[in-house]
């Protein structure tokens, strides 16, 4: 008669060794150093600044900014709203940097990557049919010809950045 001998097993514990090597090394020191403001990934948990909403998983273009004054940045779940902080002459003069979502190179119904482009410089289509995360939106691109492809297959007009105003952005909120 065989006798079951269960309860003698040795088991090993698995050590979890090293994360105290996962120091710090790359600084956040960085992130204050004068030119060098850059966009960070859209993190689940990231809300809008204007709106307050949860940006991931919401189309369209997203915006970020810097903020004189602030040393992080400002994340937005449309271009539309980070224009309706930015152009509002409360912070229209202290916005350091900008950047949006070039879409000729980001999925519209997935834009949370990190293909972005200077704000100031990018080409805009405004009265286009595609909605954003809360509804009508600008479709942020690098490149003109690629929005004019965009308007063609969805409407709207091309703008410039300083074609850009409160007014306008206002009238798509309503
Ligand atoms: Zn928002």
């Amino acid at each position: 008669m065989m006798k079951h001998s269960t309860g003698m097993t040795k088991r090993n514990l698995l050590k979890l060794a090293g994360s105290s090597l996962l120091l710090s090394a790359c600084g956040k020191q960085t992130d204050k150093v004068a030119g060098i403001q850059n966009v960070t990934k859209i993190e689940y948990g990231d809300e809008c600044r204007l709106c307050g909403m949860l940006i991931s998983n919401f189309p369209g273009p997203k915006g970020q900014l810097f903020e004189r004054g602030y040393d992080q940045n400002m994340k937005f779940c449309s271009t539309r709203d980070m224009f309706a902080y930015w152009l509002d002459p409360e912070h229209s003069h202290n916005i350091q940097s900008a950047f949006v979502h070039d879409m000729a190179v980001t999925p519209w119904d997935l834009a949370d990557g990190d293909r972005y482009i200077n704000a100031r410089t990018a080409i805009y289509v405004v009265g286009h049919n595609r909605r954003g995360a809360l509804g009508p939106t600008l479709a942020s691109f690098s490149d003109e010809a690629a929005a004019r492809v965009f308007s063609d297959q969805f409407g709207g007009r091309l703008h410039l950045f300083d074609q850009l105003n409160l007014a306008l952005v206002s009238s798509m909120m309503s």
